[in-house]
């Protein structure tokens, strides 16, 4: 079998589990991953390096993996754009994975899924996830055979992206449907995601997970500065809110919130950049920054990327795991944690 690759799309409604297979794929958190659907707000690009296996007849192989924020009627221009993303996602995709959440009914979510994928007519498997919720493996027969209706899926593999079972089968069939092809990315680059942008997302997931109830959905994050420097990046964002009240929550009694999200996100930034971090974050109000197509467009980082002139810089895991190690052994710049402040 020759070297093969393309590029798969991640299809699904929100919390099937996209995010969380693009990241056990990839071996690297690339999506930020919350309990609250919508998580994912732009495409994520991850890729997977698939090495030749001996005996198997398999020259290896890569696999351009796609995520896409969950498929949903848009109610707002945030949701409109996500739909573009995952309908310029399809386009020109070899492969849709289209998950789905097995302790889930089958919803109209669902079929809004798998009616944008008629439309494009590109081959899909169908994932069924979270089969570790599911005692009784034979439940999952009819189920199976339901699906089988709605499309005609060339494989149907049942994993658990959580406890990554299956994955192995599931990575060796992705490779048997792709074309021959060439080697898209070099292999220590696991995601075209600019560094920016990662920070962004990981502000944001900080935002998720501290935060409860319409906070998250309310909420963006915009990356204003970003310098790098072999040892220190001083980065400066803005967390836009919709309202005054929602603005005091984020920033918390005596800025504790603030504080909370920012150091937790400044300690994964430093990991994934493999530098000391300066962040400084500012809480903005922004009413109806939802529906307002100029700012929704403002969050797209390759627009921001157009506008900003920044120059894109891939994460390579190589280098930041080289970079980590030079960091254990070096016990300079300090990072701050006090400095997250507030705008008015
Ligand atoms: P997305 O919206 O489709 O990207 O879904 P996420 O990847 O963000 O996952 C949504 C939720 O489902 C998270 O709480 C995950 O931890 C959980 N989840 C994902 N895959 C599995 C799985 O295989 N088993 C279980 N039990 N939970 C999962
Ligand atoms: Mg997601």
């Amino acid at each position: 079998m020759p070297f093969r690759s393309g590029f798969v799309c991640i299809l699904g409604r929100p919390n099937a589990g996209k995010s969380t297979l693009l990241n056990a794929l990839v071996g690297e958190k690339l999506a930020i991953i919350s309990p609250k659907p919508q998580t994912t707000r732009n495409r994520i690009q991850g890729v997977v390096h698939v090495p030749k296996r001996k005996g198997r007849g398999n020259d290896g192989g890569q696999i351009v993996l796609i995520d896409t924020p969950g498929v949903h009627k848009p109610d707002s221009s945030l949701g409109r754009k996500m739909m573009v993303e995952v309908r310029e996602a399809l386009e020109g995709c070899d492969l849709v994975l289209v998950i789905m959440d097995v302790t889930r009914k089958f919803d109209p979510r669902d079929q809004f899924a798998l009616d944008l994928l008629r439309r494009q007519k590109t081959k899909a498997f169908l994932i069924l996830n979270k089969v570790d919720l599911i005692r009784e493996k034979s439940k999952l027969l009819p189920l199976i055979a339901e699906y089988r209706k709605l499309y005609d899926f060339a494989e149907v593999i049942p994993i658990s992206a959580l406890k990554r079972n299956g994955l192995d089968t599931l990575l060796e069939m992705v490779i048997a449907a792709l074309p021959a092809g060439p080697v898209y990315f070099p292999e220590d680059q696991i995601t075209d995601q600019p560094a920016r942008f990662m920070a962004a997302e990981i502000i944001r997931e900080q935002l998720l997970l501290n935060t409860s109830e319409e906070i998250p959905y309310a909420t963006t994050v915009i990356v204003d500065n970003f310098e790098e420097g072999a040892r220190l990046t001083r980065i400066a964002a803005t967390i836009y809110c919709e309202r005054e009240g929602q603005k005091g929550i984020l920033v918390g009694k005596g800025g504790q919130m603030l504080k909370k999200i920012g150091s937790s996100a400044r300690l994964q930034i430093e990991r994934m950049l493999g530098t000391k971090v300066f962040l400084e974050l500012y809480v903005k109000a922004e009413p109806g920054w939802r529906d307002s197509r100029r700012f929704v467009e403002e969050l797209d980082w390759r627009r921001q990327l157009e506008h900003r002139m920044i120059e894109h810089r891939p994460i390579e895991q190589r280098s930041m795991e080289q970079k980590s190690e030079a960091r254990d052994s070096q016990t300079g710049t300090k990072s701050n944690d006090g400095r997250n402040q507030t705008e008015d």
